[in-house]
């Protein structure tokens, strides 16, 4: 029997909500698999500064130290409650960038997909999706403008300043772009590079070494774009793309569009992997505006389960099963409220009913034996 130690931070907001439900299907794969997980709470983001004064506090710290996987959950408070902590203890800069530093999780995979049997969940017209979404966005996650040097201050003529830097050095830009190359090897063999090559010298920098390193990947074809261009093409002409590789805050943006051109955030987990340790999180943030009322969708939190199972733990039969569970409960006429009006054909469903739902079909399926 295989025994993984997962540090589990639900987070703020709407994250202890679909963590309950991520960690039902967690426990079912147990059940199926020779296999035990040990689950680690541990306090990360607002709940965390708000008990230890520190978003990311040494006992967490301890926790995700020793643990095989970390399975973390949104963090984060409305506009106006972030206004209660001090900046550089709020919960990005205090704990998600120090994390993802720590561990340099310098990959992260953000799969966006809707299959044609769901494209009523999309805002796009069906003709544009066809037949279906099916992008994974790879963003670098730990250089480029949100972990460069940061200055303030007032200047010469007294007014207040702000200078941030966007640094990359080719060792960033190529470790990322060997994990996006592979990938693309793996899938349909072709690379959208998204860039700003035109005003930015990062971009130029980034467009050499991607020359570099796309010659040990002469099968893959490289399709260049500049980042806005690739932003209206995601509305316009989505299924153009498969695999899509850009620096730290491209990504960030471009992925929460690819939330919206599904349909909903709730449907965008996430990997975040380095070469120690990686780190499973929904793209999306801890939804205030929802919190505590049970309508969250848990797809991407129970997506990045799926994402863990399969990269963390070399469990992609099952990582698959957890994809099916998921579509199938779509599939059979369910949706969360993130997805559909009431009275759009669909039975509305709440976070606690699609996690057992999940959890219902998953059993239905064939046991596959653990890896
Ligand atoms: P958000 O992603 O939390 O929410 C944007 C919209 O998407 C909201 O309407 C929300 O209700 C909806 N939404 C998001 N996830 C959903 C889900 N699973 N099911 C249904 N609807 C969902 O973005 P925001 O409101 O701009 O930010 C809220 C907080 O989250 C802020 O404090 C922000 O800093 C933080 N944040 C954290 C992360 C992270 O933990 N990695 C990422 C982004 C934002």
């Amino acid at each position: 029997m295989k025994n993984y130690k997962i540090a589990v931070l639900a987070g703020d907001g709407i994250g202890p909500e679909i963590t309950r439900e991520a960690i039902k299907v967690l426990k079912l794969i147990e059940e199926r698999n020779d296999v035990s997980f040990e689950l680690m709470p541990a306090a990360f983001g607002a709940c965390a500064y708000f008990e230890f004064g520190d978003a990311f506090p040494q006992s967490t710290i301890d926790i995700c130290d020793q643990a095989d996987a970390i399975l973390k959950g949104p963090i984060g408070l409305s506009h106006e409650q972030s206004k209660t902590i001090p900046i550089d203890k709020q919960p990005e800069r205090g704990a998600l960038l120090p994390m993802r530093r720590r561990y340099n999780t310098y990959a992260n995979f953000r799969p966006v997909f809707l299959p044609k049997a769901l494209a009523h969940f999309s805002p796009l017209k069906p003709e544009i999706i066809g037949e279906g979404i099916d992008i994974i966005m790879v963003r670098e996650l730990v250089g480029g403008l949100y972990f460069g040097s940061k200055e303030t201050g007032i200047n010469e003529q007294g007014l207040r300043y702000v200078k941030e830097t966007l640094e990359y050095d080719e060792h960033q830009i190529s470790q990322i772009l060997h994990q996006a190359f592979k990938l693309a090897q793996k899938r349909k063999k072709v690379l959208h590079n998204i860039h700003k090559s035109n005003v930015l010298k990062s971009s130029v920098l980034w467009n050499e070494i991607l020359d570099e390193v796309a010659k040990e990947y002469p099968e893959v074809e490289v399709i260049h774009q500049l980042v806005d261009s690739a932003a209206t093409n995601l509305c316009l002409k989505p299924t153009q793309f498969d695999v899509m590789v850009m620096e730290n805050m491209f990504g960030d943006i471009l992925s929460d569009q690819g939330g919206g051109i599904l349909g909903s955030l709730g449907l965008m987990p996430s990997a975040c992997i380095g070469d120690e340790k990686a780190y499973y999180e929904p793209s999306h943030g801890s939804a205030p505006d929802i919190a505590g009322k049970n309508i969250a969708n848990p797809y991407s939190m129970i997506g990045s389960v799926a994402m863990m199972l399969e990269n963390s733990f070399d469990m992609a039969a099952e990582a698959k099963n957890v994809w099916d569970a998921m579509q199938g409960v779509f599939g059979d006429g369910y949706s969360t409220a993130d997805l559909s009006k009431p009275g759009s054909g669909v039975t509305m469903i709440s976070t606690e009913q699609f996690g057992d739902k999940v959890v219902e079909k998953l059993r239905q399926m064939p046991r596959v034996s653990a890896a």
